[in-house]
């Protein structure tokens, strides 16, 4: 678990350090322009502690829930804005999520019980529901989209695209959303037509840990 956690967050910042202009440029539409830089300083920083090493705990479940822990608790304190304490919540919420795994639940299960933990930390935080335009329309639809192909009996790698595609698609149906949350809602009715740059964030992030698991 600990290897496909660290490769997902290597890639994930490597993925984000290319994209940020385009998170950017979506959020000079509808926001303040900082999406981009400000995720990319936090990923920045998670890669710079995991070269640092892993984090002194027993066992693989624990070392985990260490690192995801600690990567939750990077983006809280280098990434700032909306996105930097719903992103590092959600990724407490995740590592908790993991520490209190059955042990023998394959990773996807994990995965999908990592996210919906997530999502419920994103909202006991930003109070937010799917439908504001926010990254909530890509995670939620993700999870659901992963908890149907657990149920299905997909296979691991099945589960993470199904995740990855549903997430994409959820952030391609925030263009027509009025945004009732965040920065954005001040623009009201001008948010509309303009795809929700954390929803973009959140399906990269989706798509990098699908394409990391695919290629461990
Ligand atoms: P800021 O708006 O403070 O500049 P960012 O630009 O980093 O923060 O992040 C903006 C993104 O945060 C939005 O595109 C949206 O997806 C997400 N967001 C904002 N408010 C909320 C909220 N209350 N709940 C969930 N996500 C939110
Ligand atoms: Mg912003």
């Amino acid at each position: 678990m600990i290897e496909v956690i660290e490769a997902w967050l290597r890639l994930a910042a490597t993925r984000i350090h290319d994209e940020a202009p385009r998170l950017t440029a979506l959020d000079q539409a509808i926001g303040d322009g900082d999406h981009g830089t400000n995720l990319d300083r936090g990923f920045a920083a998670i890669v710079a502690s995991l070269d640092n090493g892993r984090p002194e705990a027993e066992g693989d479940q624990a070392v985990s829930a260490a690192v995801l822990r600690g990567a939750g608790k990077t983006l809280i304190s280098t990434v700032g804005g909306a996105a930097g304490p719903l992103y590092g919540t959600c990724l407490l919420r995740a590592a908790g999520a993991l520490a209190a795994a059955e042990p023998g639940t394959s990773a996807s299960a994990q995965a999908v019980a990592a996210l919906e933990a997530g999502i419920v930390g994103i909202q006991a935080l930003g109070k937010a529901v799917p439908g504001e335009k926010t990254m909530l329309d890509a995670l939620v639809p993700a999870a659901a989209a992963g908890r149907a192909a657990l149920d299905a009996g997909a296979d691991g790698g099945a589960v993470l695209g199904a995740m990855a595609d549903a997430a994409e698609a959820g952030a391609l149906a925030t263009v027509p959303m009025l945004a009732t949350k965040g920065r954005a809602s001040y623009l009201g009715e001008r948010s509309i037509g303009h795809q929700d740059p954390g929803s973009t964030s959140s399906a990269l992030l989706l798509r990098a840990l699908s394409d990391a698991v695919a290629a461990g």
